[in-house]
């Protein structure tokens, strides 16, 4: 079954709000097996909703239609329903009597206007409401069908769970369609490119092509997948999407492991280790991962990135147990005199491996963490804006630094360096563990 989202709203498509319950709708859709090709926004405009509706009724099985059923003159949806259905609306004097009773306990009288919320396109059910005062819709057209919900986020995802979920359920079961569901993996991954990352990966997507072709086609159909797509997510690396179709959540579950595994083991042997997390595991939470396993402590010194770090890493809970602190040594003389970098040019290899040295000894960790560098938009010691140089300082090791070279304003060019510098930290620390 295929599910159109109409999210109707002016203030969608001034930009002035954004279009929320489309992706909340899309989330709760997949997981529940149900595709949906098309999203729409349209204004709050009789013609264009009308459009809208018959479009999406002629490429879809239904559609829900979100916003746009309050009291005012330019909610019109139900208006554009009728139309779309070819029926007048009749006042639902249970509506109107339920619109006075919640007005009532309001200690309010009800405006006139609210009377419009009562009207129903003729043939329609009605979704009565819980929490606001618009009721919902199910509206059959033919052997199709549109619902209506509120376009208050939480308005309409009550009743979505209520209302439409269930109505769905129950016509694609008369279709004999089985539900399953549509189940999505992320990878996370630092250090290569979207083209790169595709390079690597095109010879398993050649492979799952093959076999959607010969199988289902797509993960529009029950059973298949997988499917692979790449999301650039700036400064959180590129994301590796997975996405398959199944009879339920554990062979979903059982799918994604699989095609987790060949994807991690084709980008370790083409790029080494640049798989930092799966879905919502972000970079901090893989340093703690790296760092616990090591039974390690770090400590840092940063310079252009000002605390970024640190506040990344606190983002774990737990993470007193192996963060000590950082130096925010922005100024030479405090990387000078507190963490014993020698007198001279601060943005170097040899003044990063400093740093990382004067972090642990000062903040008496085991392993010590440096970020210096231009953010610009000024070139600094010979450097241009967006030069990094990250050092670390480990037990066993002489200090070591790498250079990068990162892109973007000074804002961007901090977030980067703070997760170019997470990155090569958990890649060292992991990388020790094995060796
Ligand atoms: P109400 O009964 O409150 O009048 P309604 O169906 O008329 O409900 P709208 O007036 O279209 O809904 O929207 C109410 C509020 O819900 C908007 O001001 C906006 O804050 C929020 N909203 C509407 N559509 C969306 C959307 N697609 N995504 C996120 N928020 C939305």
């Amino acid at each position: 079954m295929r599910i159109e989202i109409v999210a109707v709203g002016t203030e969608l498509l001034l930009g002035q709000i954004a279009d929320t319950n489309s992706q909340w709708l899309g989330e709760h859709l997949a997981a529940a097996g149900v595709s949906s090709h098309f999203h729409q926004a349209v204004g709050d405009n009789s013609e264009r909703i009308v459009l809208a509706l018959r479009t999406a009724l002629a490429r879809s099985d239904g559609v829900i239609v979100c916003g746009g059923l309050g009291p005012t003159h330019d909610d019109i949806t139900r208006e554009a329903i009728a139309e779309v259905m070819t029926v007048p609306l009749d006042r639902d004097e249970h509506i109107v009597e339920w619109l006075r009773s919640v007005f009532a306990t309001r200690g309010r009288a009800m405006p006139d206007a609210n009377l419009r919320q009562a009207d129903v396109p003729r043939g329609a059910a009605v979704i009565p409401q819980t929490i606001g005062t618009a009721p919902g819709l199910v509206c059959s057209v033919g052997h199709k069908v549109i619902y209506a919900v509120p376009g208050v986020p939480y308005e309409m995802a009550e009743m979505f769970e209520r209302g439409i979920l269930p109505d769905l359920r129950r016509r694609m079961a008369e279709a004999s369609e089985t539900n399953g569901v549509i189940a999505s993996r992320v990878i996370r991954t630092w250090g290569m490119s979207e083209s790169g990352l595709a390079d690597a990966l095109a010879g398993r997507i050649a492979e799952l092509d093959a076999g959607a072709a010969t199988e289902t086609g797509s993960v529009d159909h029950a059973g298949s997948g997988p499917t692979i797509a790449f999301l650039a997510s700036g400064i959180e690396g590129i994301k590796v999407r997975v996405t398959v179709r199944a009879a339920d959540v554990a062979a979903a579950s059982a799918l994604l492991d699989e095609e987790e595994r060949h994807i991690r083991s084709i980008l370790e042997g083409s790029a080494g280790d640049v798989v930092f997390g799966v879905d919502d595991e972000a970079i901090e939470n893989a340093v703690a991962e790296a760092l616990l396993q090591g039974h390690l402590t770090v400590g840092l010194a940063e310079s252009l990135t000002g605390g970024l770090a640190a506040s990344r890493l606190v983002n774990v809970s737990g993470a007193s147990r192996w963060f000590r602190g950082s130096v925010v040594s922005y100024a030479s003389e405090v990387k000078v005199s507190l963490l014993g970098v020698p007198e001279g040019p601060v943005v170097t290899e040899g003044a990063a491996q400093a740093m990382a040295e004067g972090a642990k000894r000062v903040l008496g960790s085991d392993v010590g963490l440096s970020i210096t560098g231009v953010a610009g938009p000024d070139p600094q010691d010979g450097c241009e804006p967006g030069t990094v140089f990250v050092g670390l300082a480990r037990p066993g090791h002489p200090a070591t630094a790498v250079r990068f070279a990162v892109p973007g304003d000074r804002h961007r060019v901090r977030q980067y360096a703070t997760i170019a510098a997470l990155d090569f930290l958990r890649r060292t620390v992991k990388g020790d563990l094995t060796t």
